[in-house]
């Protein structure tokens, strides 16, 4: 490769300038840089409107940073990246790894259409601080389970951040972009600022003011108490290893549950990446053999969960907030999420479907092995007994009921916790769907014929 030719650097999952490896591998080779996005159907149809519109603004905002000199286009990427790369002569496409089902099999079908026309094609780094598959066990295996999944994680390590920015480059500007469509109306939904300076920002902030309590306040949706950078990792507005670099050395409680946190991330993404197919089967083969219900009651029940009218205020204010906001505190993912599968006994990818359109942050790797973590049949699953009560968890992580009420307007009049155990049903409240005591029941009996302790 000369320095003469010029490359592309086509972005996906990684929709930033500082901290990208392969933009420092591709400027090591190429003066010339065309930065270039495809709109791909396949990814977009799935999407759902806050996400969509969180890569738009996304994609808005690395433009403004390249000076407009993003080219996006729109179509089958092994199309619109050939004939991008070969409008401008160039030697070789740079891109940060897509570890994803959909992205392998994508990202083999570009580099073949490429090599047809000697063109390079070069992947550097992945949207994570352990490239998924790096970390496995002395005989070569994957980790089943999280907690020797991280120690190996941290023994294995990462490099430093790479020292990168929109200045080090001569980018191409584009000849014919199809410019980056208008984002979808949110129509009054809170969203996030999207983009690599709203990401920093946020993340900067979180350092100064939230790190110290995140340890006593990550467990609590009443609270301001997480990181929200969630959607900023998803979209590579910022790279996993910014953030563990800045935790370095950090050793206080709330920074190491950080880390944690980060490693769930990376675990999901190992798993995903060794068994692609538990984007929509059961990891634990055996849960093939559950019962769930699917028949018309079913669809009735998991449209009133949908709309967080279940009867249950914590499940209510949860599902009201992904409708309100594009996002979900985590303690409330788990608790609905758990309704669906242990209450309504409900199949698990019905409620990860939801998730997924709905979730700003909507990840495959995380959504979909968190989704089987707590129907029990993903890997490290919790035990099969442990069900939640969803009012004990409501009184217990809303104690004042305050996370009930911002998101449930008809139980506004309800003081304290007493939101959680209503005497009264006020007017237009539903009344619970389900008795949890005895879907418990049925739970453990479902589940105990699977796992041979009924
Ligand atoms: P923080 O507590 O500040 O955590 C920091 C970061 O760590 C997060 O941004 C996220 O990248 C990572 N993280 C935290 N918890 C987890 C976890 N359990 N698994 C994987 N990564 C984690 N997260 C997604 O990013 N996308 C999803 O689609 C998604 N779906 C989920 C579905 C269910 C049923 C459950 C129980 C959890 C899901 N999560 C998902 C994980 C978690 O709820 C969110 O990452 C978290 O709530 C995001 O808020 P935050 O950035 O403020 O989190």
């Amino acid at each position: 490769m000369t320095m003469e030719a010029p490359a592309v650097l086509w972005f996906r999952r990684d929709l930033r300038l500082a901290d990208h490896a392969a933009l420092l591998t591709a400027a090591g080779h190429s003066k010339h840089l065309l930065a270039l996005y495809v709109l791909d159907e396949r990814l977009l149809q799935p999407a759902g409107t806050p996400r969509t519109a969180f890569l738009l603004d996304s994609l808005r905002a690395l433009d403004a940073a390249l000076g407009g000199r993003l080219l996006v286009r729109r179509g089958d990427p092994v199309r619109e990246v050939v004939a991008a790369a070969r409008e401008i002569g160039a030697s070789a496409v740079h891109v940060t790894a897509d570890l994803g089902p959909y992205g392998r099999r994508r990202d083999e079908a570009v580099a073949k259409a490429l090599a047809e026309h000697r063109i390079e094609w070069v992947a550097t780094g992945s949207p994570y601080a352990v490239t998924p598959g790096r970390v496995t066990k002395p005989d070569g295996s994957p980790y089943r389970v999280f907690t020797p999944f991280r120690r190996a994680w941290d023994r294995h390590g990462w490099p430093r951040p790479a020292d990168t920015s929109a200045s080090t480059v001569d980018w191409v500007p584009p000849r014919k972009s199809g410019g980056i469509p208008e984002s979808p109306a949110l129509g009054g939904m809170r969203q996030p600022a999207a983009g690599e300076a709203a990401a920093l920002e946020v993340w900067q902030e979180f350092l100064d003011d939230g790190i110290a309590h995140y340890a006593e306040e990550r467990d609590r949706p009443d609270h301001e108490g997480t990181t929200r950078m969630s959607a900023y990792l998803r979209w590579g507005n910022i790279h996993p290893r910014t953030m563990l670099a800045d935790l370095a050395g950090d050793s206080s409680e709330g920074a190491q549950a950080l880390r944690g946190e980060l490693c769930w991330r990376e675990f999901h993404a190992d798993v995903l990446w060794h068994r692609p197919e538990t984007a929509r089967e059961n990891y634990d083969r055996r849960f093939d053999r559950m019962r769930h219900d699917t028949g018309a009651p079913a669809r009735e029940a998991f449209e009133l969960w949908c709309a967080g009218r279940t009867g249950f205020p914590i499940v209510d204010a949860g599902m009201r907030q992904l409708l309100a906001e594009g996002w979900m505190h985590n303690r409330v993912r788990m608790v609905v999420a758990s309704f669906l599968v242990k209450d309504l006994h409900l199949p698990w990818w019905w409620g990860a479907r939801h998730f997924m359109r709905h979730l700003v942050d909507g990840d495959l790797a995380s959504n979909q092995l968190n989704w089987q973590w707590v129907a029990g049949s993903g890997t490290d699953a919790a035990p099969y007994f442990r069900i939640f009560n969803p009012t004990t968890q409501g009184q217990k992580f809303d104690p004042q009921g305050d996370y009930v009420r911002r998101y449930v307007p008809e139980l506004r009049g309800v003081a304290g916790k007493a939101v959680h155990v209503l005497k009264e049903r006020p007017e237009g409240y539903p009344v619970p769907m389900v008795e949890h005591a005895e879907e418990r029941q049925v739970a453990l009996q479902r589940y105990g014929s699977i796992t041979g302790n009924s």
